[in-house]
């Protein structure tokens, strides 16, 4: 008989959820966690703030359970060494390089600007003969909506026509500049850089003769060394939940909504499992995971070099990545249409109302668990909501000003109900969430 048709099961479901949800709500520790993590700084890889993040999320697990872990991770890093962007003219303008640019000559780089305003596949089409050789100035656009352009993909269609460098510039006054990664992870790249709305509209304001700027960006490609803060609270089969968050981010601010919220709120779900998971029908795996901001590199090296069987053993990925800011939270189901259901399902019988968006986004590390089999969604705020909060992201913006603890204690919820359903619904039901 499958778990889930046992009437005992089905009862113990009933006595521990409840419970659950309460020792949630009472669990000060859960903004207390948040504000450490703030504190720590803006958590970019490689920086002494991510290694101070990355020993409390290790601390702070081993403090639920002695087992915690702390696994090294290598990653293709990068140092800055200067970056400054200037006018024809000398004016100085805003410049902050992406993650792991390509350098410039050192005496620096010369040219024209070609203005793309978003940076559209058919902005790229129409201009393509203008791009060569000239920088590419596109816009940042709010990220969780069905409609988004990522970054990567426009520096790509840079770099495939040419350009002589990427520019991408914050879309809001009076935000400063825009951070990311370039992507290039140590290979052939252009310079690439984020900027704020003022110096983009100096840029673009010049009629039908183009700006021209000087860029002089040296950076310094270093093999790095991470890692990733591991706890395995066994249940009762060999079968795992993972429950993923990062806490890297970048230096402009406190990284507070991207993603402090995500790793505060897996900390609470730990210690909540944590006196119930023994009576679960699969035990519970928290990942906290580093390098997430370098083109998913952290838990990319994680799933790659598991074993084929290890990940089977895997029903489920639950990964929290930028849970406040707004009320309303979204799971993405990474085009398992069954998790879909399964997680609509889920909510549903616990009265809680919420999004899905099934089409695979690899904005997270949920990403790296999909594209190995695995059902693996991202909950989310804000998503469809460029209003909110969620706007300041990759922004100077990004601080614990815009996070209430209201949204991190309905995040902790909804993701507490979705992964009490994942850790002992029946075994055909999770063995189904894998057909596509
Ligand atoms: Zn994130």
């Amino acid at each position: 008989m499958p778990a889930g048709a046992d009437p005992a099961t089905a009862q113990t479901r009933a006595m521990h959820d409840a419970p659950l949800r309460r020792a949630l709500a009472a669990d000060a520790q859960l903004w207390a966690d948040f504000l450490a993590l703030c504190d720590c700084g803006g958590r970019q890889a490689g920086s002494a703030s991510e290694q101070a993040a990355l020993q409390f999320a290790h601390a702070h697990l081993a403090a639920i359970d002695r087992g915690a872990r702390l696994e090294p991770v290598s990653y293709a890093g990068w140092r800055c060494r200067e970056a400054t962007l200037t006018l024809e003219d000398g004016g100085a303008l805003t410049c902050n390089p992406l993650l792991g640019s390509q350098s410039t000559p050192s005496r620096g780089v010369s040219a024209e600007v070609i203005d793309l305003g978003r940076g559209a596949p058919e902005q790229f089409e129409r201009r393509a003969r203008d791009i060569a050789g000239r920088f590419v100035l596109v816009r940042h656009e709010y990220p969780f909506s069905p409609t988004h352009l990522h970054r990567r993909r426009k520096y790509g269609w840079a770099m495939e026509r040419g350009a002589a460098g990427y520019i991408i510039a914050n879309p809001y006054p009076g935000a400063g500049p825009v951070a990311g990664s370039s992507g290039r992870g140590g290979q052939a790249g252009i310079p690439a850089l984020g900027t704020d709305f003022e110096s983009a509209a100096r840029l673009a304001a010049n009629g039908p003769r183009l700006a021209r700027v000087h860029l002089k960006l040296t950076g310094e490609d270093r093999a790095a060394q991470t890692g990733v803060a591991l706890l395995d609270l066994p249940g009762q089969t060999e079968a795992w939940v993972v429950l993923s968050a990062h806490l890297d981010g970048h230096g402009l601010a406190e990284s507070a909504l991207d993603n402090a919220t995500g790793v505060a709120v897996a900390l609470a779900l730990a210690r909540a499992f944590a006196p119930l998971i023994a009576g679960c029908r699969r035990g519970l795996r928290t990942c906290l995971f580093s390098a997430e901001e370098w083109a998913l590199a952290g838990s990319s090296q994680y799933l790659d070099r598991l074993s084929g069987r290890e990940r089977k053993s895997i029903a489920l990925n639950l990964n929290l990545d930028t849970v406040g800011g707004d009320a309303r939270l979204t799971a993405l189901t990474s085009e398992f249409p069954r998790l879909d259901a399964f997680v609509q399902d889920a909510a549903a019988r616990a009265g809680i109302e919420f999004d899905t968006y099934q089409p695979l986004m690899g904005n997270s590390d949920h990403y790296n668990f999909a594209r190995h089999g695995i059902p693996a969604l991202r909950l989310v705020a804000g998503f469809g909501r460029p209003q909110s909060n969620v706007r300041h992201i990759l922004t100077r913006g990004d601080t614990r000003d815009k996070v209430a603890p209201s949204e991190l204690g309905a995040a902790a919820v909804l993701a507490a109900t979705l992964l009490w359903q994942a850790l002992n619904a029946d075994d055909d039901t999770i063995a189904d969430l894998r057909q596509k």
